[in-house]
């Protein structure tokens, strides 16, 4: 250890980028445990619009260090004659990524309405790849119809956990250390390398831009209640329960719960499912993490602190246990009347005990000529989320099929029926190829066929 550079002794993460972060972090956790997201100056007055304000302030940031220019609030005139207004614009080379930020509270979701609204205005400005940010989560609903939306258009999404993955990624800075250990990981399986394989036939025609292993934290909360009361009745009951919740660290999301009651899941998307099924199957270790190039590594700190988990897990408990229970009362001498008590356990019944764990995710963007594709992993469970490259994109209702190649002039990656090759082997979509190659590819033309039907040879 040199000069100013300070580097944690447990993780190797240079403190020096970490400090003004941190301390920052703890005003605003000290200020209110809505505002999980800010974490880069001290919030004075935090109304709705301020947030969503600087939820686009900090999708801008991240996609400037992956290094697209990007504008914001631009009004966009699109084919109908309308002006659309687009929240961040990012460009890189001829890539071009319209994103749509909704700063909501915790409780509300973005619906299909939005997405609907979002694809709409990607269609009007004739723009092929949209992501939709925020600071809460997606219905059901709204995620099905971005995956599989009628105009194929490409929409991403991330939700409050996702988006701040990504901030305190870049908040954190790259990682310069050659080694460095993760306590409480669960082990990655696979390599960058074993990740970043590519099967299409012209494969050389794609750069692997990006590759980041990120370690996001998960709580698991051990919970203990027993607690007894009285009904009005004077009758003594035991109220007992026992069992963990697992908790994202970084939104403050309860995922799951396992208790005596039995066990419930909290509104997964497909990630935090497998999340929860690895938290669950695997158990945690010391890993060492090897930076390769071309590659970062970033441990992320919990947006929350232990006491806020718990709190959260604890109010969720006495929700979840809060119980009516029928009592007689004695009316007259003939008559009992049935009436109902409402009992919720007290806060200070319940005892916790919790552990944190990291849960490696890998992520991995391609890019050939106007378009990236992303490839998401998670290596602990070998489980591949997302991966845009892997299946042509076709419209609603016609079969996904494999890609084979990516057209060498718009770098669309395609399926075998929509690329055409050339006797050079170079690959074309149809948008791109040759007109004698579309010729030849579509053989005899209706019009030579009826010629040789009328007048034969
Ligand atoms: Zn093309
Ligand atoms: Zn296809």
């Amino acid at each position: 250890m040199k000069g100013s550079t300070k580097f944690c002794p447990e993780c190797g993460i240079n403190l020096n980028n970490l400090s003004k972060e941190t301390s920052n972090q703890n005003k605003v956790e000290a200020e209110s445990a809505n505002s999980v997201f800010e974490t880069e100056e001290p919030v004075i007055q935090k109304t709705t619009r301020d947030l969503g304000t600087r939820l686009e302030e900090s999708v801008e940031r991240i996609f400037k260090d992956r290094g697209y220019q990007t504008t914001r609030g631009q009004k966009i005139r699109g084919q109908s004659g309308q002006y659309n207004e687009i929240d961040v614009v990012a460009k890189r080379g001829s890539i071009l990524l319209a994103i749509e930020c909704k700063n909501y509270t915790e409780d509300r979701k973005v619906g299909i309405k939005e997405i609907r609204d979002f694809i709409s205005k990607l269609d009007d400005l004739n723009i092929n790849k949209g992501l939709f940010v925020t600071s809460s989560d997606f219905s059901s609903d709204a995620a099905g119809f971005a995956n599989n939306n009628p105009s194929s258009k490409q929409v991403d999404l991330w939700n409050g956990s996702e988006f701040m993955e990504q901030y305190k990624k870049v908040m954190l800075g790259r990682t310069d250390s050659k080694l460095s250990i993760v306590e409480n990981s669960l082990q990655p399986r696979g390599t960058f390398d074993d990740y970043s394989i590519l099967t299409l036939k012209n494969k050389d025609r794609i750069i692997t831009r990006r590759r980041d292993l990120i370690f996001h934290p998960y709580f698991i909360v051990e919970f203990n209640l027993r607690e007894q009361f009285k009904t009005p009745d004077r009758q003594i009951h035991t109220l007992q329960n026992s069992g963990s919740y697992f908790v994202d660290g970084l939104s403050g999301e309860i995922l799951y719960r396992n208790d005596d009651n039995g066990n419930a899941s909290y509104d997964l998307d497909s990630m935090e499912k497998q999340i929860v099924k690895d938290l669950i199957d695997l158990s945690p270790t010391t890993i060492e993490v090897r930076h390769e190039p071309n590659s970062s590594v970033s441990k992320l700190d919990p947006s929350l602190n232990k006491k806020d988990i718990e709190f959260r897990v604890k109010t969720t408990i006495v929700n979840e246990n809060t119980k009516i229970i029928p009592y007689e009362v004695k009316v007259s001498r003939e008559r009992t009347d049935v009436k109902k008590f409402r009992h919720s356990p007290n806060i200070n019944a319940i005892t916790t005990r919790s552990r944190m764990i990291y849960v490696p995710k890998m992520e991995i963007e391609f890019e050939s000529k106007a378009n990236d594709y992303s490839r998401i992993i998670l290596p602990a469970s070998d489980v591949i989320m997302k991966d845009d490259i892997a299946d042509c994109r076709h419209k609603l209702g016609l079969e996904k099929r494999h890609t084979f190649a990516v057209c060498e002039v718009c770098g669309m990656a395609k399926c075998e029926k929509d690329i055409l090759v050339d006797d050079k082997d170079v690959c074309y979509c149809k948008d791109h190829a040759p007109t004698e190659l579309k010729e030849a590819a579509k053989g005899e033309s209706l019009a030579d066929k009826f010629k040789r039907f009328r007048f034969g040879k």
